[in-house]
């Protein structure tokens, strides 16, 4: 399994293109890794999120999205769930595929994710439906993309719907991706010790950084839940941890944080970084 973190900042990107704190400054000027765009991340052939910045993404990390014909949703964020490239790719004049396999876009997500791209189609007289299949996917239901298994799980995000992160398995090795949230609610927890998942790599939220977890996570949190999958034997001691979507929120530049992290064991992601397992 290839995990090509495409960009790994919090929505609002870092530096946060109209912030003035001490942080986003600095990275102005350190650039280099510094920067991280909105995550999104592919998973062999499977794209997980759209985020506004896939354009350059795309072109920085040498990616065909031509080639991709899966789309799988977390959540309706607007730095996860980008309608405006939905839409030219549902435009024949726009996105030329050749391959017939190709063709159809496959969507995956909860029902906001199914309504904030309804909505934004319903606008655009250019769009080809007949390019796109929804497949409306709910927690502890798994899917499977070709040689990928999905398994959604809740996550502590965005509670108004019904935000998902992923157990993704090859047959091989297995992945935990879970960005967007918080702390994990006891019946995600719960879930991964009754199917006795074991995971190879942990990618986590850390979005808060040193602050306190919210919606999102911070270190202390992914500390925290380390230890509960460990506790429950759910990683070994040669399980990869991988901290990602990290935002300017707690004032520390990402090459501090990422020192700060690593004396805990952990890698701080950075666009670009390709991970195989
Ligand atoms: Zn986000
Ligand atoms: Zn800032
Ligand atoms: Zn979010």
């Amino acid at each position: 399994m290839e995990i090509r973190y495409l960009g790994t900042g919090g929505a609002e990107g870092f530096p946060s293109i109209f912030c003035q704190c001490e942080a986003c400054r600095k990275v102005r000027m350190l650039l280099g890794k510094n920067v991280k765009t909105r995550s999104c991340t592919l998973v062999d052939e499977v794209m997980i999120d759209l985020s506004p910045d896939i354009f350059s993404q795309c072109i920085n990390s040498h990616v065909d999205l031509s080639e991709v014909n899966h789309l799988v949703f977390t959540h309706s964020h607007s730095d996860h769930l980008n309608t405006t490239e939905i839409c030219f790719r549902l435009r024949e004049m726009a996105s030329v595929i050749q391959k017939k396999d190709k063709k159809v876009m496959e969507i995956y997500g909860n029902d906001a994710v199914r309504d904030g791209i309804m909505e934004i189609i319903a606008k655009d007289p250019h769009v080809d439906l007949t390019r796109m299949r929804f497949h409306r996917i709910q927690k502890f239901e798994p899917f499977r993309i070709g040689h990928l298994k999905f398994t959604p799980l809740k996550a502590y995000h965005k509670l108004d719907e019904e935000a998902l992160i992923f157990v993704i398995e090859d047959g091989r090795s297995t992945l935990l991706y879970a960005n967007d949230t918080g702390v994990f609610p006891e019946e995600t927890l719960d879930f991964i010790e009754q199917q006795n998942i074991k995971f190879d790599v942990v990618s986590m939220d850390t979005c808060r950084g040193i602050l306190d977890g919210d919606t999102h996570m911070g270190i202390r949190e992914n500390v925290e839940l380390r230890e509960k999958l460990r506790r429950m034997h759910a990683v070994t001691p040669n399980t990869e941890y991988y901290l990602n979507h990290y935002s300017h929120m707690c004032g520390m530049i990402p090459q501090e944080y990422e020192r700060l992290v690593g004396h805990e064991g952990f890698l701080l992601t950075y666009d670009g970084l390709s991970v195989t397992v």
